[in-house]
């Protein structure tokens, strides 16, 4: 691992709540709820709620989320896991600025009437009392889903919620997440004119299980960032609209090579989008299932792909000016940024 990596201020823009919690807590969890797991044992249980290094398959990559999923449907635990998420990420990897996400519908509980509200408040407190310990501000952005297991009516709360918390510069966007082999950007539509409507920047997966081609469809009803967006190679003409709308691309790895969107890490193309003058971003999306960290994310890039240390400087650059904040707050950062940079 290279040390002036580790000490860079960074800045992650793509990071899944539930994919950040650490192992220690699920086991915890497990404890003080009563829930049963395969092994009481932190080491052992690994093996099960974090994917191999040797991981390529989605279905591998999902199927740990089942062993602890419905144990984050507590108010104290969403706190916490909030919580520690904005810890580690600032005393493993120095993020400065983050953006967690998250889709309340699948946190609810009607067994203890805990609504999408009571989701998104718990997980605002945890983020509250992390900004007060720790040095680093945390953007929520909110997820629609892809019509899978959540309804149209709780993708509109969700937007609702969006709008709610906005004005007070908790929520910071939305983005759209789950299957888009299955379910494309162009179903969301109203959403996503709503979003724009009310001003809410936007975020969405796209590229990454599906084709180019749901890239242009998500940049055309307004997305500003796609989360992966690693199929546009396919297509140049969509490559050129990336680059000469600025718009960002959101970046994770490992994350693309244990899902299997890319066969080998040397096959990603994240070089070729640098090189071609794409605006890219580094970020994690689910550390704790991946088992790996922003530092480790850099550090492949800067291993691999033989990014240097100002072209690393320069990704991170690049996640400050598409964050989700305002000219004033990325001013602020950028100052703080180039003096940890250059010293
Ligand atoms: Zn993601």
């Amino acid at each position: 691992m290279n040390k002036e990596i580790v000490k860079l201020p960074k800045i992650d823009l793509h990071r899944h709540l539930d994919g950040s919690v650490r192992v220690e807590t699920i086991l915890d969890i497990a404890k003080k709820h009563n829930f049963s797991l395969p092994t009481n044992d932190v080491n052992e249980l690994k093996k099960y709620v974090q994917v191999s290094p040797q991981c390529r398959s989605l279905s591998e990559f999902l199927k740990t989320f089942d062993f602890f999923y419905n144990f984050l449907k507590f108010p104290d635990v969403l706190e916490r896991i909030a919580y520690e998420s904005c810890q580690d990420a600032v005393e493993k990897e120095n993020v400065k600025y983050l953006e967690l996400r998250f889709a309340p519908p699948l946190q609810t509980n009607p067994e203890i009437r805990f609504s999408e509200e009571d989701v998104l408040k718990s997980i605002l407190n945890g983020i509250k009392y992390a900004q007060r310990d720790f040095k680093i501000k945390v953007g929520v952005i909110l997820c629609l889903y892809r019509y899978y297991n959540i309804t149209e009516e709780q993708n509109l709360k969700t937007l609702k919620l969006a709008e709610k918390y906005f004005s007070s510069g908790e929520v910071v966007g939305i983005d759209l997440a789950g299957d888009e082999s299955k379910y494309s950007v162009l179903l969301y539509k109203k959403f996503f004119d709503y979003a724009k409507m009310i001003g809410i920047p936007i975020t969405c997966h796209a590229g990454e299980a599906a084709d180019a081609k749901e890239v242009l469809n998500a940049i055309k009803l307004g997305a500003k960032r796609i989360g992966h967006g690693i199929h546009i190679y396919e297509d140049e003409e969509i490559m050129k609209i990336v680059k000469n709308e600025g718009l960002t691309l959101e970046i994770c790895l490992t994350s693309n090579l244990q899902t299997q969107v890319v066969d080998s890490i040397e096959k990603h193309p994240i070089k070729k989008y640098y090189d071609y003058g794409i605006k890219i971003t580094i970020n994690t999306d689910d550390p704790s299932v991946s088992n790996i960290d922003l530092n480790h994310e850099l550090n492949l890039a800067y291993d691999v792909f033989k990014f240097n240390l100002d072209d690393i400087k320069k990704i991170i650059l690049n996640a400050l000016e598409s964050a989700f904040i305002s000219d004033k707050e990325k001013r602020n950062l950028l100052e703080e940024f180039n003096k940890e940079f250059y010293n």
